[in-house]
């Protein structure tokens, strides 16, 4: 069974091909500038040539088109027909509160999703408009959406309720959400897996550090917390969000300084966070490199970051009753053994010491506590794609 994955963004899609027997991931794609000038589609495969297709694609219909195309491509692809791909699931960004599982998709559920928009206005409107293309070149293929809130629906009133007057959550929704649930769920799992212990036994903390950044506070594998909130801005800093800030900030640069809220909103979500601080990049290799070289910004922006994720782990530490295992993962989570350490230092009285050398390890799935250590830390790599096949799999077989 080959089940075909899709995260559409607003002008990009990143697609693979897993094969369901062995896991194994058989293609991995990217198409970039769909709607712009200069459309891209690159896609690999194990064994072969990078193929690269520079067309058009003025819509993503058209760049799905191009991708069922490279998938059955004689010289580069993998399958001789599309026939071949039993079913395909689609990331979701928001599913609001009515999806806590993903979903085979129909009508009713689109519809849904449709009504999550003001929800989520830059991301659910990529997603529909993949699932659409999706379906009308593959009608009789079925398709299954994988929501990054599904997982944290389990959260109780007191996590996720806002301090603000009831009426705004009835009415409006306003309430925390949280994302990177599908990460969130593969890591625990994936933990739970190689340590040889039931989830239902372990308080895991799950630190999800790429380009967006958050934690999760996994009980019994089930989500009762995370950093992000109502949108993806909330929480610990990130690599150009600002994370969580007293909310006064927006009204006296609008009232005292005249910034318009939708410069506003650029500045937290863009221009904030590491590279706000920095003046660098919000890439952390190059950050890192500007603090070894002795720019002090860098530095104060990596201190602060450290600060943020410490403050966090302690947090959920603390709501849990104690902690069994941290896990790090995603681009920094997975690759970065200075994060890990610095994110870690001073909190060595929950119970763990860090085994350097194993810390100096990247990418891979890794124990990095000392062997005699209460509270396990692990690196492991994340795998959206992968856990979404097999939610895909799951409903359509059922
Ligand atoms: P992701 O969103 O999970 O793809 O993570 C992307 C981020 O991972 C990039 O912005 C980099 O800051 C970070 N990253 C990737 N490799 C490294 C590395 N070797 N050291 C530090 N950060 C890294």
């Amino acid at each position: 069974m080959k089940t075909l994955v899709i995260n559409c963004g607003s002008s990009s899609l990143k697609y693979q091909l897993i094969d369901m027997e062995t896991e194994n991931s058989l293609v991995q794609g990217l198409v970039e500038r769909i709607g712009i000038e200069g459309s891209i589609l690159t896609q690999k495969v194990e064994g072969k040539d990078k193929y690269i297709i520079k067309e058009a694609m003025p819509n993503h219909k058209a760049a799905i088109r191009l991708v069922l195309e490279a998938l059955v491509n004689e010289d580069h692809g993998v399958i001789k027909s599309m026939d071949e791909i039993s079913a395909v699931g689609h990331r979701v960004v928001h599913g609001g509160e009515k999806y806590s599982h993903s979903v085979i998709i129909n009508d009713t559920v689109l519809d849904s999703i449709r009504e999550c928009i003001s929800l989520a206005p830059l991301h659910n409107p990529p997603n529909i408009v993949g699932i659409e293309a999706c379906m009308e070149l593959m009608p009789n293929t079925p398709m299954v959406a994988v929501f990054d809130t599904a997982f944290h629906q389990t959260m109780p009133k007191e996590a996720y309720i806002c301090p603000l007057p009831y009426e705004l959550y009835e009415k409006y929704g306003i309430r925390k959400y949280g994302f990177h649930g599908t990460s969130h769920k593969y890591v625990s799992q994936k933990v739970a897996e190689v340590m040889g212990k039931d989830i239902k036994d372990l308080k895991i903390i799950t630190c999800h550090l790429g380009n967006g950044c958050s934690l999760a506070a996994v009980k019994a594998g089930k989500s009762i917390d995370t950093s992000m909130g109502f949108t993806p801005l909330a929480g610990v800093m990130m690599g150009t969000r600002s994370g969580s800030i007293d909310p006064s900030v927006i009204s006296f640069l609008s009232e005292q300084h005249g910034y318009k809220i939708s410069d506003i909103d650029e500045l937290l979500n863009k221009k904030s966070g590491v590279l706000g601080i920095s003046g660098v990049s919000s890439d952390f290799r190059d950050v890192i490199d500007a603090a070894d070289k002795g720019n002090e910004r860098a530095k104060l922006a990596l201190d602060i970051f450290h600060y943020k994720v410490r403050a966090q782990i302690a947090a959920y530490a603390g709501i849990m009753g104690g902690v069994d295992v941290i896990v790090f993962t995603a681009g920094i989570g997975e690759n970065s053994s200075l994060t890990r350490k610095e994110c870690l230092n001073g909190l060595e009285f929950l119970g763990f010491n860090i085994d350097d050398e194993k810390n100096a390890i990247r990418g891979e799935i890794q124990e990095i506590s000392t062997k005699d250590s209460k509270v396990k830390v692990y690196e492991i790599p994340t795998n959206e794609e992968l856990m979404i096949a097999r939610d895909t799999v799951k409903l359509i077989n059922k």
